[in-house]
């Protein structure tokens, strides 16, 4: 599929065009990884930020929030929350903060490490070359960051303390790929200025940097940063569907990236809290992230308004009888194990 096809199908308005994207997109997420959904738990230890990304709610400018870091033991109860969940991994999400000691985040994954057979996710943002190789010793397996958007002067606008942003993360996503992470990125969908174009060359994007997982979710205008005060009064006149638009992207992620691990994302289940993760499982995802975060932190780790489950562990969230109900209600199981990647596993065994 070429560009001019990938932007035809972005702009598809036809429901009878749009069914057969998704059929096409479940059919290829049966075919090349199946019928399983891996939960990855989320563990939201620490707000602290030194960014001033104007999309995020956790931006250092924002004085209204109630700044944490839960301590090592806090995490572990966490961790083990997350296995007994059913959980094949836990990722680990922060803001983006220097001044975490790098040694701190080692002693951490080494406990996990010992104590469960989880698979260590890290999404903690950009740091230096020698703490991602620190943490990869440490037993670290994958690394979460998103690239946010392929257009280098979109970037700009939307993390401008990060100077040279987009290609120095590109270039950090390389590095973690060399240092043997399995390696996930991705971006929101529906940015101010963003354009059909700009989607269809995240997705290229995807493909040629052979991702081993990609995250795509709707952007949603938060009211205590610069770009979501204006977008969501302009949003109040002009709706746009952030909704339908990201499913096209998870179809033809699928289609273009046949085997990458696809979460359906809880910023999809939060613009439709009704059955935005059913959605995006039956529109090539094959991953969902139940949050682990106990509650009297997770109401601090506002990345956006009115996350999914923010205040109370809603049908998705901390409820497992829940969730397999949920998963067999739409013809999927949970699946078992770790879920690595099967590219990066095929990477490592060419003769396979
Ligand atoms: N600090 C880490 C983790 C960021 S939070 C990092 O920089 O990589 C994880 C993701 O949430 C971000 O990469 C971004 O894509 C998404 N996000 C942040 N604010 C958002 C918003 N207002 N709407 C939708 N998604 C958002």
């Amino acid at each position: 599929m070429d560009r001019e096809e990938i932007i035809r199908w972005l702009g598809e308005e036809d429901p009878s065009q749009l069914e057969t994207l998704w059929q096409l997109a479940d059919a290829a997420r049966m075919r090349h990884v199946g019928e399983a959904v891996h939960l990855r738990g989320l563990i939201e230890f620490s707000n602290q930020c030194s960014q001033d990304c104007t999309y995020c709610g956790l931006h250092v400018g924002n004085k209204n929030l109630t700044r944490y870091r839960m301590s090592e033991d806090e995490i572990l109860a966490c961790v083990h929350s997350a296995a007994e969940f059913g959980c094949g991994t836990v990722v680990l999400q922060s803001g983006q903060n220097p001044a975490m000691p790098a040694k701190w985040m080692e002693s951490l994954i080494g406990r996990i490490k010992r104590e469960t057979s989880l698979a260590v996710t890290l999404s903690v943002g950009l740091r230096r070359e020698r703490d991602f190789a620190l943490w990869r010793q440490a037993g670290a397996d994958r690394y979460l960051l998103r690239f946010e958007t392929s257009n280098p002067r979109l970037f700009e606008t939307i993390c401008p303390l990060l100077s040279g942003g987009l290609s120095r993360r590109m270039s950090a996503l390389d590095v973690l790929g060399a240092l043997g992470y399995e390696v996930g990125s991705g971006v929101m969908v529906g940015l101010p200025g963003q354009s059909l174009g700009d989607l269809a060359d995240d997705i290229e994007c995807f493909r040629r940097l052979g991702l081993d997982m990609v995250g795509v979710g709707p952007y949603i205008p938060h009211p205590g940063t610069s770009l979501g005060a204006d977008e969501a009064r302009r949003r109040e006149s002009q709706p746009i569907d952030t909704e339908l638009m990201t499913c096209k992207v998870v179809a033809l992620t699928r289609l273009l990236c046949p085997r990458t691990n696809i979460p359906s994302t809880t910023a999809l289940a939060t613009v439709n809290p009704a059955e935005g993760w059913e959605l995006g499982l039956a529109r090539g995802a094959n991953v969902i992230m139940p949050n682990m975060t106990p509650e009297k932190y997770r109401i601090h780790y506002e990345i956006y308004p009115a996350k999914a489950c923010i205040h109370q562990p809603g049908k998705h969230c901390l409820d497992n009888e829940n969730l397999q109900g949920l998963l067999e209600s739409i013809g999927r199981k949970t699946g078992t194990g770790r879920g690595d990647s099967l590219n990066y596993l095929a990477a490592a065994t060419p003769n396979k």
